[in-house]
């Protein structure tokens, strides 16, 4: 992680992205702080804006910096693509590919599963989208184990049978099935995440005539309390709908 990249928290809960250098300076609306003070506070720390206001400060985890980096697409909301790296079932050395890179949001989730000696190959069609995925990406994890490619995916050339999973988000993942669903390996997951769900009939019926079984599709629950002792309740304001999950499971070519 690029080490001038904090989170600071205000008392409220709300959260602000900073990339700390010397001579800086964080602007909160209840005063400002140097980033010099950031620097020397460090993670785990807290610094006070010239008005008073305390902040805490912290390097952000990855579902932080998801929710707050800048972004050019939406990103894959964070408690579903850690959703759907675990219905690709990936680990550490594994190989994944991925359209489209967006914001590089679900990138980010899927670099660090399958770890520094695994590979993502992740595809984008629109350059804006890229750069700004690139540049997330770089600036939350080291290593060198995704490769960003400018390309539609239905253009891509790919390797037969080469990936242990593929995890699609975009608008139209039934143009790009049939080549997705030849380059990954025999009994692997291909996993979709999709606002709507006419987008999830549409995609089961662009499957017929592939090799590509239907396993389940689902939506991931998500429900945050207030705990404010000695009173508990559900948070009022939740996060609604977000996407629906499409599992597809490959077939041995017969
Ligand atoms: N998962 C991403 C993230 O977490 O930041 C967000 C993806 S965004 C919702 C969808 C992206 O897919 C857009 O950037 C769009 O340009 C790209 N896209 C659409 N069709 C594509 C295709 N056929 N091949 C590659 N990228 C595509």
């Amino acid at each position: 992680m690029d080490e001038g990249l904090f989170l600071l928290k205000d008392g409220k809960g709300r959260a602000f992205l900073v990339r700390a250098k010397p001579g800086g300076v964080f602007h909160h609306h209840r005063g400002t702080v140097p980033h010099e003070a950031i620097l020397e506070a460090g993670p785990g720390g807290r610094v006070k804006t010239h008005l008073g206001e305390e902040l805490s400060v912290h390097r952000p985890s990855l579902e932080e910096y998801v929710l707050h980096m800048k972004r050019s697409a939406t990103p894959t909301y964070p408690k579903d693509a850690s959703a759907m790296v675990a219905l690709l079932d990936l680990a550490p050395g594994m190989r994944v590919l991925e359209a489209g890179t967006g914001s590089g949001g679900l990138t980010l989730f899927l670099a660090r599963a399958v770890g520094p000696e695994g590979l993502v190959d992740s595809y984008e069609a629109r350059p804006q989208h890229l750069k700004q995925a690139e540049a997330n990406v770089r600036a939350f994890w080291p290593h060198d184990n995704v490769r960003f490619h400018l390309k539609a995916l239905e253009e891509a050339e790919l390797e037969g049978e080469a990936y242990h999973g593929v995890a699609l988000d975009l608008m139209e993942p039934w143009k790009v099935l049939p080549k997705a669903a030849l380059a990954l390996m025999p009994d692997r997951f291909l996993v979709a995440y999709l606002p709507n769900i006419t987008q999830v009939l549409e995609l089961v019926k662009g499957a017929e005539g592939l090799p590509l079984r239907l396993e389940r599709v689902l939506e991931v629950g998500w429900r945050e309390w207030e705990i404010r002792l000695p009173v508990a309740h559900p948070r009022f304001q939740q996060v609604g709908h977000t996407a629906f999950l499409v599992v597809f499971r490959r077939w041995k070519a017969s």
